[in-house]
């Protein structure tokens, strides 16, 4: 499984994509599955950019205020039920670094000023209290 906007859909916040070669290149061979769990969890494309204030007890909130911790919750729970129900097949999920759902090792520190702090964004962490092993784009290598 892979997240969507690494292959270049357009199913980031802003309406565009993290398009990386590196991921590209790597899946070349393999069969994969790609999820945005925004848009699972039920959020248009575009969206208001949304950061994690508490974690591991997720509270989300876009940069108006407003509580989207369900929309996060919703999303995270249905990958894990596409990753799931694929489980026997699946040797690894890459997930881009620093989302507040897919981030692996970092995430922003819910302040809106591009803050990094060490965390997981809601479906990581979902994704990996289920076993799963979790690549990122940068776990990958450079471009
Ligand atoms: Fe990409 Fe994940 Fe954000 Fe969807 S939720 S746009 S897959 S980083």
């Amino acid at each position: 499984m892979v997240s969507a906007c690494l292959l270049g859909l357009n199913t980031k916040y802003d309406g565009t994509n993290n398009l990386n070669q590196k991921v590209l290149k790597f899946l070349n061979d393999k069969v994969f599955i790609p999820f945005c769990p925004e848009q699972l969890g039920g959020l248009p494309t575009p969206r208001l950019p949304a950061e994690i204030i508490s974690f591991p007890d997720f509270k989300v909130i876009n940069i108006n205020g407003e509580d989207v911790t369900e929309n996060f919750l919703r999303g995270a729970k249905e990958t894990l039920k596409i990753a799931r129900f694929y489980e026997k097949n699946i040797s690894g999920i890459i997930l881009k670094e620093k989302s507040p759902s897919c981030g692996v090792k970092y995430i922003y520190d819910g302040s809106f000023q591009k803050k990094l702090i060490p965390g997981m964004g809601v479906t990581a962490y979902f994704l990996f209290k289920h076993g799963f092993k979790l690549l990122t784009e940068v776990s990958l290598g450079r471009e």
